[in-house]
């Protein structure tokens, strides 16, 4: 196997002179964040008012962590530590209570972030001469922009025909030869469901890779993606407030996913005790961003559950590597590759006067995508037999929630006292995938 660098001095610098980079890298990080309200704030409270204040890397320990909750307090501009006029880009996520979280990006941030998009796509053996269907969602969401600018930087021709459409995806994929798909993995098994209901087999198409992410998926699900289409899958890890997708990816051995450490400062720490855990055990991971300006976030607290791999990669890259997610510690769901909190769903049902006080969140697989139900039991002045009059409440129930969480639920209204009701703690979130996963 040949291995082919993006940037070979990078990738396979030596664990001294990558702690060196970090190191530098971090303190710069500090001074940008210096600059903004919300860390001079939070770094003064400890002490730190300069870079210099940082001597090693043992004492980033110092900086308090940053949470979901700190960056929708400080919304809108309060972690920007550039001019506003020097922004080009920005992007957002779903916060806890349906106010975003805001990322902001400068014209080098950009640069920067699409090195390393292009990094990871070499990685896993895409290049110029590929043609790449991106079939992530383009807009606030980072999964489509992100890749696209990397996969263009590379050369492949690149199809940014975003999520949903599958008969024009099929249609796409086979007039125009795709080699590489990007999508969500319940994605790629929702086009294989479909895709002799729309006259096509797999073999109609020029398809050898499928770059999946966004949601959490187990080995067995890439093995099924790769046995029915025929190709080969690689996973692919980000999250918005580190721009997104490429902060770990997988290489062609398929055996964990570098985390650019040179861009991205890693810890992973006991979730109750918050103290780093030894190398090979799983705990939280904690991200500070080393490569953007416009918006510094130090040590935040990904909720995501992982591991680091001991020991270096056949493929030479020295970043080290992390295990697939394994889960979440909080109560964000996904579903379909989009984070929805339970209580953004409490806020707008309960903001209707019509709705009792019981509720229950179901999640499920319908076929291989993820279906959303909202059960709420109605006041009983409201419960009627009149089905238009209840067809109408639905609606509105469906109109309001789609504009707080951006998909389209199933909503059941029931009589008062039909729903569950727990002696202790509610128990308002089903969610009947993870058998599955
Ligand atoms: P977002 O900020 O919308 O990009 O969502 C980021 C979250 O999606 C992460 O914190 C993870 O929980 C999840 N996620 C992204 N990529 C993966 C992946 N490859 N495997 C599992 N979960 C993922
Ligand atoms: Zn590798």
């Amino acid at each position: 196997m040949i291995d082919v660098y993006h940037a070979k001095d990078i990738e396979t610098m030596d664990a001294e002179a990558l702690k060196a980079l970090q190191l530098l890298r971090f303190k710069k990080a500090v001074a940008r964040a210096l600059e903004t309200p919300f860390y001079k704030t939070r770094l003064s409270a400890v002490g730190i008012s300069g870079p210099e204040d940082l001597k090693t890397l043992e004492d980033i320990k110092r900086i308090p962590f940053t949470t979901k909750d700190d960056l929708r307090e400080a919304y809108p501009y309060g972690l920007l530590s550039c001019p506003l006029s020097d922004v080009v880009r920005m992007h957002a996520s779903s916060g806890t209570t349906g106010i975003p979280t805001v990322i902001y990006q400068t014209a080098a941030d950009l640069d920067r972030w699409t090195d390393l998009t292009t990094r990871s796509l070499v990685a896993v053996g895409c290049h110029k001469g590929d043609v790449f269907q991106n079939m992530m969602t383009y807009g606030l969401f980072t999964g489509g922009l992100g890749l696209h600018y990397g996969a263009e930087h590379l050369g492949m021709l690149v199809i940014p025909s975003s999520s949903g459409n599958t008969r024009r995806q099929f249609q796409l994929m086979k007039d125009f030869g795709t080699t590489v798909v990007h999508a969500t993995p319940s994605y790629m098994l929702h086009l294989h469901s479909c895709m002799e209901e729309h006259g096509y087999k797999p073999s109609d198409f020029a398809l050898k890779k499928a770059l999946v992410g966004a949601e959490p998926h187990s080995e067995e699900i890439r093995q099924k993606i790769q046995e029915l289409f025929g190709i080969d899958v690689y996973n692919s890890y980000g999250l918005s407030e580190m721009n997104g997708p490429s902060v770990a990816f997988e290489c062609d051995r398929k055996a964990g996913m570098h985390l650019w450490e040179d861009s991205y400062y890693m810890e992973i720490v006991d979730e109750h005790t918050l103290q780093e855990v030894p190398e090979g055990e799983t705990g939280e991971l904690v991200l500070s961003i080393l490569i953007r300006t416009a918006t510094p976030i130090l040590r935040y607290r990904t909720r995501d559950l992982t591991a680091i791999i001991p020991g270096r990669c056949a493929c030479g890259r020295t970043s080290r590597r992390i295990c697939r997610i394994k889960g979440r510690t909080d109560d964000m769901l996904i579903i379909n590759g989009v984070n929805v909190f339970p209580s953004q769903i409490e806020e707008v049902i309960m903001k209707m006067p019509e709705i009792g006080t019981n509720y229950r969140i179901v999640v499920r697989k319908d076929g291989t995508l993820d279906k959303l139900i909202v059960q709420t039991e109605v006041g009983p002045e409201i419960f009627s037999d009149d089905a238009r009059d209840m067809n109408a409440l639905k609606n509105r129930i469906i109109e309001n929630l789609r504009a707080s969480i951006t998909i389209n639920p199933v909503v059941e209204l029931h009589e008062p006292g039909v729903l569950p009701v727990q002696e202790g703690k509610a128990i308002r979130v089903v969610d009947e995938r993870e058998k599955k996963r």
